[in-house]
């Protein structure tokens, strides 16, 4: 038995049959998908022959390196979900959960809710509340209590009541690394003497800055202490991660308005730490390594978030260099990047070995068709090209796609809705950039390769309130939905028969048909419910295909 047993959200320890972006399906409305295929889609995730986590999620992982520090393996135990109970006695004293979007108030389970005007829980939050279910279960009349962290604990800041609801007794928020043997030490005891820690949570106001909220449920780092582990304090993991995980930096630096992660300190793995953890996920039979960012190319950036080109081909040297590594891709990065510098592009695809039986998929979030709205939220996340002197943020856009499929990158971009001061025009924009890449074709003839999906901002009285329902989307927001999915369709039809990479043949057959299927359907419905509300189809359909316009065949930095 132990004493600190660990376990994930299961939205993020499923394997999603290895398809791109499909975990994405965990933010769905359970009343707009079977859950039969849901849980098919979302794929098994096998135990170990003790009953512990064979893959946990990264974060998982990095809190059990942290508290391994400091007790044994026998006191540390990352917990497959069906086996909780097994390592839960008397002893206990924490049960940790990780979670990413524990209510479903993430922006992408948002734009599921606003769109089909629902209140009915999103699969993610389903799977959340049944997880608790069974760790509270287990710990029925013993002294554990129930800790819940990662990064989804805002949305239990902005509806605390829900801590009671489950039974959670606290959740922390914050980075942990350094701190986490203190951590489960002072909640084992429940001291509130200790000023080590702040009892409450962190928010943001109106302009962004950090504002402290006291609350006895939540514990923060201590306001006038560390906010942040250095490099040093951050412990390589020390069992295998889902989808071979490793970070390679925190923070990200590029400033966008709406964005909490630019206010971290930048911190950036060595091609030798990052070697050390991927060696860990080998071990485990992955020959692929994910690399955790928020903006790879931001990886030891010079001035002007210039990229630094030596310093990003040397880890990724170092991390095909392994042995049984076969496929890498980053997780995040800015699409000006590869508008500008495409000779960096074809020597990363070079080095990572990318061609048209590895595809690099990247999440990119182009955010908006607008110049208006680029300028204003993310004027650097356009450097080191400038909208305007260098084309439309639309042209930058397309520039950085043409080069990435050029190189065998596969972007997954999201756009959003609902932000601050955005007009009708500025949707229109968007709409007409997803027309006219969907309509793009490569040198060669093939067409352009990439998903877009749409990311609702939502008020936040109305995420206190779950009033999603009183949120109308006007007709241009409409138009971004409906052209996004109907890129979608069209992508899941093409490209079906090759979006499953699972071990299994017959998993990959019945995937294949379900993701090609599933894209025709989604799309039925969200054309269904946009014709209802009025939408003129027609014209979102055709909307900027029209403007031919010229692109610059080149936009090189200044
Ligand atoms: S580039 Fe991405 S991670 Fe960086 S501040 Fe902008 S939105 Fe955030």
């Amino acid at each position: 038995m132990a004493r600190f047993v660990l376990v994930s959200d299961t939205t993020l320890s499923r394997s999603y049959r290895s398809v791109p972006l499909l975990d994405f399906l965990a933010s769905a409305p359970t009343s707009a998908f079977p859950g039969a295929i849901y849980s098919f889609l979302k794929g098994p995730a096998p135990p170990d022959a003790d009953g512990r986590a064979a893959l946990a999620p990264y974060a998982i992982r990095k809190l059990e390196a942290s508290l391994l520090k400091e007790f044994t393996s026998d006191e540390v135990v990352v917990a497959h979900e069906d086996h909780i109970s097994e390592f839960v006695d008397d002893d206990t004293e924490v049960i940790g959960v990780s979670t990413m979007d524990p209510l479903g108030l993430g922006p992408l389970t948002m734009s599921y809710a606003v769109f089909f005007e629902t209140r009915a829980r999103a699969y993610v939050q389903r799977d959340f509340e049944a997880l608790l279910a069974r760790v509270n279960k287990a710990r029925a009349g013993k002294k554990a209590k129930l800790l819940v962290g990662g990064p989804g604990v805002w949305e239990l800041t902005v509806r605390p009541e829900e801590l009671d609801k489950n039974r959670i007794d606290f959740a922390f928020q914050g980075e942990a690394d350094d701190i986490a043997g203190d951590l489960f030490r002072y909640l084992s005891d429940d001291s509130t003497e200790k000023t080590e820690f702040f009892r409450g949570y962190q928010t943001f106001d109106a302009n962004f800055r950090k504002e402290w909220e006291p609350n006895s449920k939540f514990v923060s780092r201590y306001q006038f202490s560390k906010q942040f582990p250095s490099l040093d304090d951050i412990p390589d993991i020390v069992h295998p991660s889902v989808k071979g995980m490793t970070e390679i930096m925190r923070g990200c630096g590029i400033g966008c308005d709406f964005c909490e992660v630019t206010l971290r300190p930048l911190r950036y793995y060595s091609p030798e730490k990052a070697r050390r953890e991927i060696e860990v996920n080998v071990r485990s039979g992955q020959s692929s390594a994910w690399l955790h960012t928020d903006e790879v190319f931001a990886y030891q950036h010079g001035r002007n978030y210039v990229p630094n080109e030596d310093a990003i081909l040397d880890l990724m040297r170092a991390v095909m260099a392994i042995p049984g590594i076969t496929h890498t891709n980053p997780t995040h990065g800015r699409i000006s990047i590869p508008a500008a510098y495409p000779d960096l592009m074809r020597k990363m695809s070079s080095v990572m070995r990318a061609g048209r039986n590895n595809w690099i998929g990247l999440q990119v979030g182009i955010e908006t068709g607008s110049d208006r709205l680029a300028r204003m939220h993310m004027p650097n996340k356009t450097l080191p090209l400038k909208v305007g002197p260098d084309g439309s943020w639309s042209d930058i856009v397309w520039r950085g796609t043409y080069v990435m499929n050029k190189y065998y990158w596969r972007p997954a971009f999201t756009v959003q809705v609902g932000q601050a001061a955005e007009t009708p025009e500025d949707n229109w924009d968007t709409v007409g950039l997803i027309n006219r890449m969907s309509n793009s074709v490569l040198d060669n003839g093939l067409p352009f390769e990439f998903t877009v999906t749409p990311m609702q901002h939502v008020p936040l009285g109305l995420l206190k309130s779950r009033d999603f329902a009183s949120l109308k989307l006007d007709q241009s927001q409409l138009a971004v939905y409906f052209a996004a999915y109907r890129h979608l369709a069209k992508i899941a039809a093409r490209d079906a028969t090759s979006a499953s990479s699972d071990a299994s043949l017959a998993a990959r057959y019945v995937t294949g048909a379900m993701v090609g299927l599933g894209g025709w359907v989604m799309f039925r419905q969200v054309k269904s419910i946009c014709k209802k509300r009025g939408l003129d189809l027609e014209k979102a359909t055709r909307y900027g295909l029209s403007e031919r316009r010229q692109i610059p065949s080149l936009l090189v930095a200044r």
